[in-house]
């Protein structure tokens, strides 16, 4: 079995995540691209209608940046999204996340890191040259606290790679790191939306963050599982906890509010590697 990453190796925040969370996820699935066929949680319909309905809205937001009038659009019958999509219409209709109107839905932006490469697909950039340069992020989640993703991988991914690589939409000119600005809009409450401004300090501590961490996973020959003592927090929505723990149960929903953060903020589209086994699978779609 392959124990290590290939070179060059795409980074994305999807598997950088898994890293965090778990060494042992990350060979599972970003490396040996394990399929495993453990539920992610259960019940297992409640999860898939979840992700399902996001995946819907995320199709609608994109067709409407593409310019698709919002009537020649189909939306479902499901109230919970019509809901959403209502409010996602007032925001854009009206402007309220203040975007500018340079505007690049569905984008992917690449960067080299070391002699790997580091990837992130945003949702829309929204840029008025040399002055802003703004990544939104389309959230069907319960709305997270800005603390939390100011730290969050997603956030550092973004913005960082937003300077390195954001100069094709820029006029060609470098994107400042006081230029960019993430944003996350929340479909189940657009009034707790974050804005996440940037900075040279940050950008540098993001350039030594990451580095350390690509030279960390060069050196990784273990890949140890979570320890004991935190595996019902971490193993219960991971495909792979059979493999790992035969006691683990799977992780139950019984509202939306359940869905653990990780899980919530990982359903997002800039992982490539499809094939990478459930847990990934579901990372595919945010929405
Ligand atoms: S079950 Fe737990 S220890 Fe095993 S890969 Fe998943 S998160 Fe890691």
């Amino acid at each position: 079995m392959i124990n290590s990453i290939a070179t060059p190796f795409t980074f994305s925040q999807s598997n950088l995540q898994n890293w965090l969370i778990c060494r042992r996820r990350f060979l599972y699935a970003d490396i040996q691209h394990l399929a495993y066929p453990a539920p992610v949680t259960q019940p297992l319909q409640r999860y898939e209608q979840a992700q399902q309905r996001g995946e819907i809205f995320h199709q609608l937001a994109h067709q409407y940046a593409l310019g698709i009038a919002p009537q020649a659009l189909q939306v479902p019958d499901d109230e919970g999204l019509q809901v959403w999509w209502q409010r996602f219409l007032q925001v854009q209709d009206a402007n309220l996340l203040n975007l500018p109107l340079r505007r690049f839905p569905e984008t992917l932006l690449l960067t080299p890191l070391g002699e790997h490469v580091l990837l992130a697909k945003a949702d829309l950039i929204a840029v008025e040259p040399r002055s802003r340069f703004i990544i939104a992020d389309w959230k069907s989640g319960q709305p997270v606290p800005s603390q939390q993703l100011a730290t969050h991988i997603q956030t550092r991914v973004y913005r960082y790679v937003a300077v390195l690589a954001g100069s094709v939409y820029n006029d060609g000119e470098l994107v400042h790191p006081e230029q960019v600005e993430m944003i996350y809009w929340f479909a189940q409450a657009p009034e707790k939306s974050v804005r996440l401004p940037y900075s040279v300090q940050q950008f540098n501590d993001d350039h030594q963050f990451f580095l350390n961490l690509v030279r960390t996973i060069q050196e990784e020959q273990a890949f140890p599982t979570v320890f004991e003592d935190e595996k019902e927090r971490v193993c219960r929505f991971c495909v792979y906890r059979t493999r790992c723990w035969h006691e683990v149960k799977t992780g139950e929903l019984t509202n939306d509010q359940d869905f653990p953060l990780d899980l919530e903020l990982s359903w997002d589209g800039d992982d490539l590697s499809a094939d990478a086994g459930g847990f990934t699978q579901a990372l595919e779609s945010e929405f």
